[in-house]
């Protein structure tokens, strides 16, 4: 299957770009987050401690590992970054701990993957900045305690419900990411533009920020191939007409919805008359995990009005059925 384009899930052309903002000023939106977050800061820093942790909680693509090192930059410390699923035995969250220095930022991204038993070794280290190891197996096991670095557990996930409460609550700091306006989006994308050197008129960031399914990831994404398209078509600039063709042929359609997110509306609407239909069905229909329908394509839906979430399912809204050219039926509320 070909890759989802408008997914927000990472990919390698993010790594290489420049586009991420180095500092919290440079980085648009999000703007109750960035004042917290630039207070917390100053404090620690005039207190010469460790940034208190934070947990970082929103949809893919809003900016969490680019604040983790943000906060890393601002603090002047070091920044290591791991995930959940990589730290595979509690020996290899060890060996990232031990290595920590002072107020450094260890950066966990999809931290509601970690196992119980690695787990487990974090909570000490949290609270106490100790690790609790046991040591050889059976009679002869025991337990050492080794003191650690005063560090900054920077963590990030997708839903706050995937957290195991004691983790939850092991977080001084948490932090909701959402989706981003139209207007921090054009404002991501021409500076996107500036960067990439890409002459862009102000209705053309504008279409493709209306675009950009609230995401960031994605607004950077649409531009690289928006340029791509330009470049091809001789373009000069890339106008509001030229944006429009390009997102067009990308099957992006005026509101930023794409392919899966149509199917996922289409079907429930065809095979279920618009709900309401249990998240396991829409998986399967769907062949596509559970999780990545409730992490990546429901959350904007939600947030555009396009379904709600009931007790006995998802339902469709009457704004859903008009986007898909469909008359609601009459008893709907709207
Ligand atoms: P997450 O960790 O939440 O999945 P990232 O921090 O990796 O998201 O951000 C995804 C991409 O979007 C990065 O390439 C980053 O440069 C860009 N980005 C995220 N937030 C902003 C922002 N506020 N301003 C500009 N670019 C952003």
């Amino acid at each position: 299957t070909s890759p989802r384009l408008i997914s927000s899930e990472k990919r390698g052309e993010d790594v290489d770009t420049n586009l991420r903002p180095q500092t919290l000023d440079e980085f648009v939106g999000q703007a109750a987050a960035r004042a917290n977050l630039k207070v917390f800061v100053e404090a620690a820093r005039g207190r010469g401690e460790a940034l208190d942790h934070v947990l970082f909680v929103g949809p893919p693509g809003l900016g969490k590992t680019t604040l983790a090192q943000i906060m890393a930059k601002e603090m002047g410390v070091n920044f290591r970054s791991t995930s959940g699923p990589v730290i595979v035995k509690a020996g290899d969250l060890a060996a990232l701990l031990t290595n920590l220095e002072d107020r450094d930022v260890l950066f966990i991204d999809e931290i509601h993957r970690l196992s119980p038993a690695v787990e487990e070794i974090l909570y000490p280290a949290m609270e106490d900045f100790q690790l609790d190891l046991i040591i050889g197996e059976g009679p002869a096991a025991r337990s050492v305690k080794i003191d650690l670095a005063r560090f900054t557990l920077v963590a990030a996930t997708t839903r706050l419900g995937l957290i195991t409460n004691p983790l939850r609550d092991r977080f001084g700091i948490p932090v909701r990411l959402n989706f981003y306006t139209v207007e921090e989006l054009e404002l991501i994308v021409r500076r996107g533009a500036r960067i990439l050197g890409l002459p862009l008129s102000d209705d053309g960031a504008t279409e493709i920020a209306r675009r950009a399914r609230g995401t960031p990831r994605i607004a950077g994404r649409l531009l690289r191939r928006v340029r791509d398209f330009a470049t091809v078509a001789g373009a000069e600039t890339v106008t509001r007409t030229i944006a429009d063709e390009a997102l067009l042929r990308l099957e992006v359609d005026a509101l930023g919805l794409d392919n899966l997110d149509r199917r996922y509306l289409s079907m429930i609407l065809q095979n279920f008359g618009g709900g309401p239909v249990g998240i396991e069905t829409i998986a399967a229909g769907l062949s596509e995990p559970r999780d990545a329908i409730e992490d990546i394509i429901e959350p904007y839906l939600i947030q555009q009005g396009f379904i709600q979430r009931t007790p006995r399912g998802r339902v469709l809204t009457a704004n859903a059925w008009k986007h898909m050219g469909l008359e609601p039926p009459r008893n709907m509320a709207v």
